[in-house]
């Protein structure tokens, strides 16, 4: 038997919790959310390893950070944030160096002391013909950015591992992500806050629908009709707010969206310290993965809390996805953008069904772009629905 809620939540993910949370917070209504996965958190989900106490990220590492005032606030309700600050190396021909490219990268990669001012001169030089161009292309966009030397070293090859496609037919944008510094900074992320959540993410996602009128069920899929909670029993009887994918909902029935997935290969060391960083990049061709993972390294404030004699690493391989893989990277080429622009218009037209997330909506976001999206959608368009 169906519990009688009066909105039903496909997806246990940020943009489901926010949304529930939401309604929880502004109406007297009851929320039910389902999720096919045995647990809430969606992609940010992460779990704590018997073995040496780290938490592992299970769909991959999640370093939150934000500019978004309102964003910042809101989450800081649910959780306190360590003062974690990202930063990755990346090893190049036997050598490790500090990514993004900073001056740390730039002196270290040609054996010099530049000045800020003479690195800038330089890489402007070894831009050559790029160094003008409005860029078309990650190719172009990476050689305009830093150079063709350091291009080479440092982004063309583990771009190749990352995205199988040749960088100049990827899009500029996903590279203009990386800053590029000509001072020592070696900050990985640009934005005015970041951190950890201090007890982990799933403490701090339990924490925002611990609530009586939320209720949960975990391991049902919303297409199977032998559950109460799939979609021909509920689209048109009660306000459904759909985080799955979109092409998925529909049937497939005007193409597939097309995906980026990742493997992961976990890897045990008897040792305190595998990398002595979190996040190792791999910038050449002859290491198969992109980057390995020591999960331990992300939350030094609770060494005293984990092994001191063992740690976890997982490398990371990343590939297309078929339809029965997990979803990560939306490719978004022309001929994707199109697709999910018709898909949009019939979504658009399904009776009292919200699409939200990345999945919903065929988009990349990051945990403080969903949270702000669903905050935004609350308002818009699911107070309207169900107030
Ligand atoms: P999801 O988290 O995907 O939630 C959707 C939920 O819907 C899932 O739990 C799924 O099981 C469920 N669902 C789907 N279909 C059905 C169905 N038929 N029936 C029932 N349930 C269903 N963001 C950052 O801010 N920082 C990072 O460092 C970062 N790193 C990332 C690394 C990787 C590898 C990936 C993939 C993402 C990363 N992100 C990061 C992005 C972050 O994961 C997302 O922004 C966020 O998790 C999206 O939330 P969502 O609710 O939209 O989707
Ligand atoms: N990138 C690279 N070398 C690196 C790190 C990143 O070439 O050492 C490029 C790569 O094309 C990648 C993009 O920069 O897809 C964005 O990097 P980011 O770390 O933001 O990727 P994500 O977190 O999405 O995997």
């Amino acid at each position: 038997e169906p519990l009688q809620a009066d909105v039903v939540i496909v997806g246990a993910g940020l943009f489901g919790l926010v949304t529930a949370q939401q309604i929880i917070e502004h109406t007297d209504k009851t929320v039910h959310i389902i999720d096919i996965r045995e647990h809430i958190g969606g992609n940010a989900y992460s779990y704590f390893d018997e073995e040496t106490g780290a938490e592992i990220h299970k769909y991959g590492a999640h370093l939150f950070h934000t500019s978004n005032e309102r964003v910042w606030d809101y989450v800081n309700r649910f959780t306190k944030f360590t003062n974690y600050v990202h930063r990755v190396y990346t090893t190049h021909k036997n050598e490790v160096f500090p990514m993004p490219v900073n001056l740390g990268t730039i002196n270290q990669f040609f054996h010099a002391s530049y000045t800020p001012a003479e690195a800038q001169k330089l890489i402007e030089e070894q831009a050559g013909e790029f160094a003008h161009v409005d860029p078309q292309n990650l190719d172009e966009q990476g050689k305009k950015l830093i150079g063709e030397p350091l291009y080479n070293a440092f982004i063309r090859n583990y771009t190749g591992k990352q995205w199988q496609t040749d960088p100049s037919e990827l899009p500029a944008s996903i590279i203009r992500r990386l800053p590029v510094r000509f001072n020592y900074d070696n900050r990985y992320f640009k934005d005015t806050w970041e951190g950890l959540p201090a007890d982990g993410y799933t403490a701090w996602f339990e924490r925002m629908i611990d609530d009586p009128r939320i209720t949960v069920t975990l391991g049902v899929d919303f297409f199977d009709e032998s559950q109460p909670y799939n979609k021909k029993a509920l689209v048109g009887t009660v306000p459904v707010i759909y985080t799955g994918p979109v092409d998925k909902y529909f049937g497939y029935e005007l193409g597939e969206l097309k995906w980026r997935t990742v493997d992961f290969t976990e890897k045990r060391y008897d040792e305190a310290d595998h990398f002595g960083v979190p996040v190792m990049n791999y910038a050449d061709s002859d290491v198969p993965y992109t980057r390995a993972i020591e999960f331990k390294n992300f939350n030094p404030e609770r060494r005293e809390k984990q092994n001191p004699h063992k740690t976890v690493v997982w490398e990371e391989y990343s590939r297309f996805a078929n339809r029965d893989d997990e979803p990560y990277y939306p490719i978004n080429t022309e001929a994707d953008k199109k697709l999910y622009a018709q898909y949009k218009a019939k979504a658009e037209d399904e009776p009292s069904v919200i699409f939200g997330g990345r999945l919903g909506t065929y988009a990349y976001y990051d945990m403080h772009q969903v949270i702000n999206s669903a905050l935004i959608a609350y308002e818009k368009q699911v107070a309207p629905l169900v107030a």
